[in-house]
């Protein structure tokens, strides 16, 4: 976390908010093995994510605040699936009084006969390719119509990540408009933000859907895992979300706003 804030001084970015993982859903891995850099244990063949330790995480952020007062930090999570577990998500949001709060989707349901959840990579082991993407659309409208406490939906393109053959050329999102309107109308309507996510180029029709959604606002989020990616390509995501209708709010943490 220091030398991700080192970094974000360095580049010249003011703000920047650690949104550490928190995955309850278990995943089963059908032989996939965890990936390197995963705070995560396989146990039987099962996916679990190593509990936040809420308290080294407050106390890490702390000392990158002192060390570095020319950057405004802000404390953070990014929640996997909360709307399927409510008691746990507010048992943690009780005991940490994150700034920023992201809702993802990681899983979608296993579909090899025992129940349960796979990854999306594993889930693409499962079904045609297509129906990955839309089965997670799917997912995420739940997640975003849901009252789970989040303000920001991370990683919409989540999907595209796991598979290769969506690069080249780039995946037609006309495919899957009615899936990510009915998403970004849900998102919009609960009046929380869309996340700019920059581990991939970011899909610029998602943006203009989400400003004809009536979406109201834009986080960006480099999604990085590494110091070396703190704001990976932020300069390039600012100019497509502005040309998308939307600016900067007023204070340097501030989510972006419709124009
Ligand atoms: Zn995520």
């Amino acid at each position: 976390m220091e030398a991700a804030a080192a970094r974000a001084l360095q580049l010249g970015v003011s703000s920047v908010a650690f949104t550490d993982h928190v995955d309850w859903t278990l995943r089963n891995m059908h032989g996939a093995g965890a990936r390197k850099g995963d705070r995560a244990s396989v146990v039987d063949d099962v996916f679990v994510v190593e509990p936040l330790d809420v308290e080294g995480y407050l106390e890490c952020l702390q000392r990158c605040r002192d060390r570095f007062p020319g950057l405004r930090i802000l404390s953070g999570v990014e929640l996997g699936e909360p709307h399927l577990h409510p008691a746990a998500t507010a048992r943690l949001l009780a005991g940490g009084d994150f700034d920023r709060v992201l809702g993802s989707v990681h899983t979608l349901p296993d579909l090899a006969g025992q129940g349960g959840w796979v990854e999306v990579g594993v889930a693409y082991r499962q079904r045609p390719a297509l129906d990955v993407v839309r089965e997670y659309l799917r997912a995420a409208t739940e997640l975003a119509a849901s009252n789970a406490p989040f303000t920001v939906l991370a990683h919409l393109d989540f999907p595209l990540r796991r598979r290769e053959h969506w690069r080249k050329p780039p995946f037609d999102w006309l495919m899957v408009e009615d899936e990510t309107r009915a998403v970004l109308d849900a998102l919009a309507g609960s009046g929380r933000a869309l996340e700019v996510n920059t581990r991939m180029h970011f899909p610029v029709t998602l943006l203009k859907w989400w400003h004809e959604a009536g979406g109201e606002a834009v986080a960006f989020g480099s999604d990085a895992h590494e110091p070396g990616r703190v704001a990976h390509e932020f300069a390039l995501a600012a100019e497509l979300v502005e040309a998308s209708g939307f600016h900067a709010g007023n204070r340097l943490d501030d989510l972006w706003g419709r124009a």
